[in-house]
């Protein structure tokens, strides 16, 4: 009978790359978040806001998008630390990519470094970066029943941040339906309420970012 040969899977390569990535920050003493969510959720304007607040906390940022460096661009007048990915037709950040992403920068030099993944509710919650905790983003535009339709990014997320709280009441946001769809599949992260536009709500992030830090 003929043998047949299997590849190792992309996932289990992944994660070796992964846990390499988790020693060298380690190593580095430099923290690592893994922002994912839709695209448009407000990723970008967050960080633009959230890193100079954080100040003395040296932060740097790995942005990935298919294409384009505008995202870098943003967040280029916030902090120097910034590494733009592009993965052409990649879906996802994979640990290989962000480990690319390391080599650029000065890690000794950051204590928090945000990797803002590709706009992506399903397959950046499959692919673990060396990361050491998982932020998802919920925006109030994408509608209240994004928890229950995408599981998988929400239920292994550190803290879970429902953003452009500004349209909830234009919009007509049912925030009490998010709340009872996360109390079915995560109790453990914090749900942060906030609008990176007005500022509203940002406090409680910073103090959870800092938090992290110490
Ligand atoms: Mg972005
Ligand atoms: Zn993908």
């Amino acid at each position: 009978m003929k043998k047949i040969r299997v590849v190792e899977s992309v996932l289990k390569a992944n994660d070796a790359n992964a846990d390499a990535n988790r020693a060298r920050l380690d190593e580095a003493g430099v923290v690592c978040l893994n922002l994912m969510s839709a695209p448009g959720s407000g990723k970008t304007t967050l960080l633009q806001k959230t890193i100079p607040a954080l100040a003395p906390v040296a932060c740097g940022v790995l942005v990935g998008d298919l294409q384009t460096t505008r995202d870098a661009e943003r967040l280029s007048e916030a902090t120097s630390d910034v590494v733009q990915i592009n993965t052409g037709r990649g879906c996802h950040l994979s640990a290989a990519q962000v480990s690319n992403g390391l080599d650029e920068l000065d890690l000794a030099k950051l204590d928090l470094l945000f990797i803002e993944n590709v706009g992506n509710m399903v397959c950046p919650a499959s692919f673990d970066l060396g990361e050491h905790f998982r932020v998802a983003l919920l925006s109030v535009p994408e509608g209240a029943d994004k928890v229950a339709k995408y599981p998988t990014l929400y239920s292994n997320a550190n803290a879970i941040l429902l953003t452009k709280t500004d349209l909830v009441d234009i919009l007509g946001f049912d925030t009490d339906l998010v709340k009872s769809d996360l109390a079915r599949i995560n109790t453990a992260a914090p749900l942060i309420e906030c609008s990176p536009q007005t500022g509203e709500g940002l406090d409680s992030w910073h103090d959870w970012l800092r938090g992290l830090c110490s």
